[in-house]
């Protein structure tokens, strides 16, 4: 099957935390000749832009009021090469931060920020060809996407890779901290009261523990041929 064969679907990739959403969907999205959509790094563009504004307090209180009324008028984007940006400021690198990692999820849960994002992603994905990673694509986002991917893997690996890739870009990475961290995340996401992290019933699980991306690739291409293949 070539990649012209493939129709313009959408492809929804969930999953807990650290568990290689992004990397898995921006391979598939490279091979597949399709677009890539990071709907977490919109999540963590807005908790950047609340936390630079002085919006959440050193104890976590978050004032909500001033940042919704912000986000009627707040421009958070993709640019050309597909970074995050915020109000044309490239912000990719401050966003993966563990400062921004550690508030993310609180902020996640404002239903006002959930509908501002989710309204970006709905724009950029209206034309299918499109692989998107978060939480919540498969079961509120794009509750039609022709295929549906719940990712999980063992906390343990999914805290080391994590601190791994932000060693590799010369970060701080603690171990402890970052496992703590995903595991925070994943209760918070999956307990929130608005569209919370759970598997979409006719979503396919990959549980990546023991796989390398290259057996993730295979996993997934089989079954794009067999679904979608022209008979
Ligand atoms: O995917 P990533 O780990 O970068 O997402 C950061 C956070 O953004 C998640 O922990 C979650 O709280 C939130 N998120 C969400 N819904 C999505 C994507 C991300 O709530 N669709």
């Amino acid at each position: 099957m070539t990649t012209s064969e493939i129709p313009a679907i959408t492809i929804a990739i969930d999953g807990y935390s650290s568990t290689g959403k992004s990397s898995f969907a921006k391979r598939i999205a490279r091979e597949l000749d399709f677009h890539y959509l990071d709907s977490g790094a919109l999540y963590r563009a807005v908790t950047l832009y609340a936390l630079e504004k002085g919006y959440i307090s050193p104890e976590g209180n978050i004032d909500t009021a001033s940042l919704e009324r912000d986000l009627q008028s707040l421009d958070v984007h993709f640019d050309e090469q597909g970074r995050t940006c915020i109000a044309g400021r490239c912000v990719e690198q401050e966003i993966r931060t563990l400062r921004v990692s550690g508030k993310v999820s609180p902020i996640s849960t404002i239903p006002q920020v959930r509908d501002y994002v989710n309204r970006l992603l709905r724009i950029c994905g209206k034309d299918g060809r499109i692989v998107m990673d978060g939480r919540d694509i498969g079961t509120t986002v794009f509750p039609n996407a022709e295929l549906k991917i719940f990712m999980t893997a063992d906390p343990m690996v999914r805290a080391s890779r994590r601190a791994a890739e932000m060693q590799a870009k010369g970060e701080k990475a603690d171990i402890d901290e970052v496992l703590a961290n995903l595991k925070e995340r994943d209760y918070i996401d999956s307990h929130r009261e608005v569209s919370p992290l759970t598997q979409a019933p006719d979503a396919v699980v990959l549980d990546n523990s023991s796989m390398t991306m290259d057996d993730q690739m295979e996993w997934v291409l089989d079954l794009i041929e067999k679904r979608f293949a022209k008979k």
